[in-house]
């Protein structure tokens, strides 16, 4: 079995702070009957589209696959490493925190016992969207629970303002917020442990407030730790295109992505395997006489 790339569907995921339509990235997801806030994008339970594992289930796929799909790293049998989500708030989400690797082996075994440690990449972002990351390093356990009790959390918080592509590092322990008005590609360890801290208030459908974890919290909340939270970009060995430019791509390439700021044409040219163009415009049902306008000797 040959490694190739394959489909993965996605797993939408409703919340209390979600988006009615989550248009234009999902233009069939708009009028929604209840709000969605995430869709997962490698969930284990995400279904395998194509390919040999068509149909079955990602965490599934990843345990039949071959280890030189899995790639060096992952050659022992193990659960799928990384979870990738596009979060789309609409609402704050809670004040939240998570825990790291070493606190969540101990404690919470039986939710997987792994951390969560993530980033948040802005795919769009309204002019007064914004995130809360990490606590003013002055803050401490004392002050944080006054303020728990005042309602008055977001005041110790670093504020940052988002704008479309920009990139931000959550390390385990660090409480955190989203503000609405913006779509995150979130990346983080393959965990579901999230300790919420204070909810706004907010109730679901049936006027039931979602579950609260101070104490946890309080156990991972890492104060007086400076935080660098919004990270700057690094270029690693990549080059910028505009329009009109013409770049060659030699052969021997073993990996090239293309990352268009807008929308993007791009003219691929090559030099053909005539046999195996003519084959290929005979199957999307080209007549001769039109095959003959195209492939002559
Ligand atoms: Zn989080």
């Amino acid at each position: 079995m040959k490694p190739k790339p394959f489909r993965i569907e996605p797993t939408f995921v409703p919340r209390i702070w979600g988006a009615r339509s989550l248009a234009p990235l999902y233009p069939e997801k708009s009028n929604l009957p209840e709000p969605i806030g995430e869709a997962w994008l490698t969930g284990v339970d995400c279904k395998v589209a194509s390919g040999p594992f068509a149909g079955k289930a990602l965490g599934e796929a990843w345990r039949e696959m071959p280890p030189e799909w899995r790639g060096t790293r992952f050659t022992a049998p193990g659960d799928f490493p990384i979870l990738v989500k596009f979060i789309f708030p609409n609402d704050k989400l809670s004040i939240q925190v998570h825990p790291d690797d070493a606190y969540a082996g101990a404690h919470e075994q039986a939710a997987g016992g792994r951390g969560k440690t993530e980033m948040w990449h802005s795919l769009y972002a309204e002019s007064e969207a914004g995130v809360l990351i990490g606590l003013d390093p002055k803050v401490d356990k004392e002050s944080f629970i006054k303020a728990m009790e005042n309602r008055t959390l977001e005041d110790l918080f670093v504020h940052w303002r988002v704008q479309p592509g920009d990139t931000f590092f959550v390390p385990a322990g660090t409480p955190h917020t989203i503000g609405p008005g913006m779509v995150l590609c979130e990346i983080q360890e393959y965990s579901d442990l999230t300790y919420r801290v204070y909810d706004y208030g907010r109730v679901d459908g049936k006027g039931i407030p979602r579950e609260l974890h101070i104490k946890k919290a309080l156990d991972v909340i890492q104060f007086g730790r400076p935080i660098g939270a919004k990270t700057s970009r690094i270029r690693l060995g990549s080059a910028k295109f505009q329009s009109g430019e013409c770049w060659l791509i030699p052969a021997g390439m073993e990996k090239l992505a293309l990352a268009p700021g807008g929308l993007l044409k791009v003219l691929r040219t090559y030099v053909p395997d005539m046999t195996a163009l003519s084959a290929r415009l005979k199957d999307a049902g080209c007549g001769f006489q039109e095959i003959e306008k195209t492939i002559f000797e």
